[in-house]
């Protein structure tokens, strides 16, 4: 049968995922471990808009593992939210918190600084962790 997205839509079914997109039990850990609220400004997300956020683009070959995925308010697409700040305001900041992951290094490597402390997005809960030295020296590209 062909795809349908008003149909399913109609018959109250979610949305299929676009191909590459994590699967539904993908999602659900991300939710379930980042507790349902946006992980840069703490917002509860419980019927607002969300999305996840892949820290390393999936066009640059980042995937849908639990260090790659943070579940943040609003859209990439949509003017407001932090998934529209971290793609559209400010790389650079967005990069040095560790909400995108620059070129060369994996998301295991570059932790998030997250409710003012740094972290990697692990499968169940965050590590607290350091920052990676490239995220605090002043002479770096992704210094303040
Ligand atoms: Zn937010």
């Amino acid at each position: 049968m062909r795809y349908d997205a008003a149909a399913r839509q109609r018959r109250g079914l979610p949305a299929r995922p676009r191909p590459g997109s994590p699967s539904r039990a993908a999602r659900e850990a991300v939710l379930e471990r980042d507790g349902w609220c946006c992980q840069r400004c703490g917002r509860a997300l419980a019927g607002a808009a969300y999305s996840l956020q892949h820290r390393l683009p999936r066009g640059r070959a980042g995937g849908n593992a639990p260090a790659n995925l943070v579940l943040v308010c609003g859209s990439a697409t949509t003017p407001g939210g932090c998934h529209n700040w971290i793609e559209h305001q400010d790389r650079r900041a967005a990069t040095r918190e560790g909400w995108l992951v620059p070129s060369g290094i994996a998301p295991e490597d570059w932790p998030v600084r997250r409710h003012d402390d740094w972290a990697l997005p692990g499968e169940t809960r965050w590590a607290p962790c350091l920052p990676h030295p490239l995220q605090v020296d002043p002479e770096s590209r992704w210094a303040a």
